[in-house]
């Protein structure tokens, strides 16, 4: 399995060779899309990445550092059926999200621009909810609520990822109120937790990880303490905990 990161940043200004928030899994040939914050399209596809292969893309919550490069995204993608003259290979595109106002946003702005988004495949919309999201022959996506949004009538509004793929467990936190939600998360270990430090100081998030069951710990959605002197906070983290890895842009790790 391949794991691309393809923005490492969390919603600040923006900042050198950073964007926000978007990284995938590959797996049986499928891409598994986890948010898309700005530019994601771009970075993956002149990364070489085979944006025909993208049949699912989670999104952990409407803010705009995991949304915003969405609409992009979707165009990229027709964009390539058109050029290449070729369908996505897997068919439809589904989109799991907890805000469906945000998802129809993004499909007005599509309906607006060239062609329509007439497509000769479907782009679907799926609500988060915590329970199993989608079983394929390779992966097991499962969503679990955690409390970054407020709750509204149509439901929680931010979600964590656990993936189940090739004997692997991945947990995927979004944004996470606390670090103790992280804990029900890995609950009896995982292979791959990628969290955030935008909201959590990432030595703290070291030392509260240190002796859990977590096989490698990758940073991402990176706050001021990294953006601002990455060199040295990595080496304080790495000197806590040695599995760990502050994620940059176009970072590729073989799982
Ligand atoms: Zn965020
Ligand atoms: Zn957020």
């Amino acid at each position: 399995m391949k794991l691309y990161i393809f923005g490492s940043c969390s919603g600040t200004e923006p900042f050198a060779d950073r964007h926000h928030t978007a990284w995938a899994l590959e797996c049986g040939g499928r891409l598994y899309w986890f948010d898309a914050g700005e530019g994601c399209a771009h970075t993956s596809h002149v990364m070489g990445v085979d944006l025909l292969s993208v049949s699912d893309i989670f999104i952990s919550h409407s803010h705009m550092d995991h949304v915003g490069g969405l609409p992009h995204l979707l165009w990229t993608i027709r964009k390539l059926t058109k050029r290449l003259k070729q369908r996505p290979k897997y068919q439809d595109i589904t989109v799991y999200s907890p805000n469906a106002e945000s998802f129809d946003g993004v499909m007005s702005m599509l309906k607006n621009a060239e062609g329509q988004y007439k497509n000769s495949y479907e782009t679907k919309f799926c609500q988060t909810k915590d329970g199993v999201l989608l079983q394929s022959e390779s992966v097991t996506v499962t969503a679990k609520h955690n409390l970054h949004m407020k709750p509204t009538e149509e439901g929680y509004q931010s979600f964590s990822y656990v993936i189940e793929a090739e004997g692997k467990k991945i947990v995927y936190s979004g944004d996470v109120a606390s670090m103790e939600e992280l804990d029900e998360l890995i609950a009896d270990g995982c292979d791959v937790l990628l969290t955030e430090t935008g909201h959590h100081d990432p030595m703290e998030l070291c030392e509260h990880m240190k002796d859990k069951r977590v096989g490698h710990l990758y940073f991402l959605h990176h706050g001021r303490t990294i953006l601002e002197n990455y060199d040295a906070v990595a080496a304080q983290c790495r000197a806590i905990m040695s599995d760990v890895t502050l994620c940059n842009d176009k970072d590729i790790f073989f799982l």
